[in-house]
């Protein structure tokens, strides 16, 4: 088929300066990134038939249990926590939309006294890893977490505590991010999934069924569908989908101060629950009975008061997994120019994406900060 070129609004010689595929959570927030500094931006995204993360996701801003074998991660992710103020009064300002950023910490409940051991002893392997961020977490006993979670259940035996944990609504994030982008210097391209992308004459040219885009740089932010784009320009992408499944139970006055890991309300009133990890392959259609038994029983036990309200609804989304759980920030080395982002917590760290790392993008290199987040480090031979 004969490619014709996309238009490009007000984009100069017809060449973007950067290209982003995927207008998921994280291809959005490094658009919106990019178009502070780089005049056009062209932001692709697939069909509806898409695997999206972004759309079905917990919302937390979650620290405490970030950076276990990669100190560099915890890092990465407390940086993020800390500009998540900074990127919410932006859209705030520039799109009027509120995303319900909460910030007052955070609590993982344990319900037996293994659980508490096996968590206090991760926490400690955590904390005293080298180059590991001090944040400061504390163990509650059940008297300190009827505090924080009032009426919380008999079976709750303890809970670990930071005042760096927090929860935004994930949907409202989305629109926000988009309504930025779209007011901004990107153009947003919906229903224009990138096929292929070459490279040559100092600029990328990425095919689509609408036409060919052209940009000097291409931004590989393309969830699940990373992994056949970064192949070609010289790039591996070990990503697989996990999927997750979230339970939500009608509203009810509000009564959580503060997200727990796998229970948390909404502005609004509706409870959301979940934390499952499955491996189910591309399955995001169906959702399985004894996960979600098993979610459901664990809030119970956590707030009993839960078991009076109804369940109204429940999916499974797939996470974008690399394969040691880290995130995935590289230039190709063969293509330069081309960039791949890619990791498991795309709500945590959209605030990083936005703010440090779609700046590094635009300057065209990544900086020693995220050097441990190549994936060179798939390549270390065993000695
Ligand atoms: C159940 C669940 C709970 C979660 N809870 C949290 C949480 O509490 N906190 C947190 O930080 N994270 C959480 N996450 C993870 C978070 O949702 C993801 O990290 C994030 O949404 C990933 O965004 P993404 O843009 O990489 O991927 P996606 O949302 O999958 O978006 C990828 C986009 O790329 C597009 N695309 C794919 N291929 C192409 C192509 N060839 N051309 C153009 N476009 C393409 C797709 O259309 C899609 O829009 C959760 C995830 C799940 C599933």
């Amino acid at each position: 088929m004969k490619q014709r070129c996309v238009p490009a609004a007000g984009c100069g010689d017809g060449i973007y300066d950067a290209a982003v595929i995927g207008a998921g959570l994280v291809g959005a927030a490094i658009a919106y990134g990019l178009g502070k500094s780089l005049a056009h931006v062209a932001l692709l995204d697939e069909g509806d038939v898409a695997y999206r993360a972004s759309r079905g996701n917990f919302g937390l801003v979650w620290v405490q249990s970030k950076g276990m074998g990669m100190a560099s991660y915890g890092a990465w992710t407390l940086g993020a926590a800390r500009l998540w103020p900074t990127l919410a009064a932006a859209l705030l300002d520039e799109t009027g939309v509120d995303v319900h950023l909460e910030q007052r910490g955070g609590l993982h409940v344990m319900l037996s006294e293994d659980e508490v051991r096996a968590r206090v002893s991760f926490m400690k392997g955590l904390a005293a890893q080298p180059g590991m961020p001090a944040w400061g977490w504390r163990l509650l006993d059940r008297h300190e977490v009827a505090d924080v979670l009032p009426g919380a259940g008999p079976d709750v035996a303890g809970a670990i505590w930071t005042d760096v944990d927090g929860a935004v609504d994930p949907l409202r994030l989305l629109r926000a991010l988009h309504a930025a982008v779209s007011s901004g210097p990107v153009h947003y391209l919906p229903e224009t999934p990138a096929c292929s992308i070459a490279w040559g004459n100092g600029f990328f040219r990425v095919a689509t069924p609408r036409g060919r885009i052209d940009a000097r740089k291409v931004v590989m932010a393309a969830g699940l569908g990373n992994a056949a784009l970064a192949a070609q320009v010289g790039l591996s992408m070990p990503v697989r989908p996990q999927r997750g499944q979230i339970i939500v139970l009608e509203r009810s006055r509000p009564r959580l101060s503060v997200p727990l890991s796998t229970l948390r309300q909404m502005a609004e009133g509706t409870w959301l629950i979940g934390d499952s990890q499955q491996d189910a392959g591309l399955d995001d259609q169906s959702v399985g009975w004894d996960v979600l038994a098993t979610l459901a029983d664990r809030a119970r036990r956590t707030l009993p008061a839960l078991g009076q309200l109804n369940a109204v609804r429940a999916w499974s989304a797939l996470r974008v997994m690399p394969r040691d759980g880290f995130p995935i920030y590289e230039q190709s080395a063969l293509c330069p120019g081309a960039f791949v982002a890619a990791c498991h917590s795309g709500v945590t760290l959209a605030a990083a994406h936005a703010l440090k790392l779609a700046p590094m993008i635009a300057a065209g290199s990544l900086s020693q900060e995220l050097a441990p987040f190549s994936t060179r480090r798939f390549h270390v031979q065993a000695s």
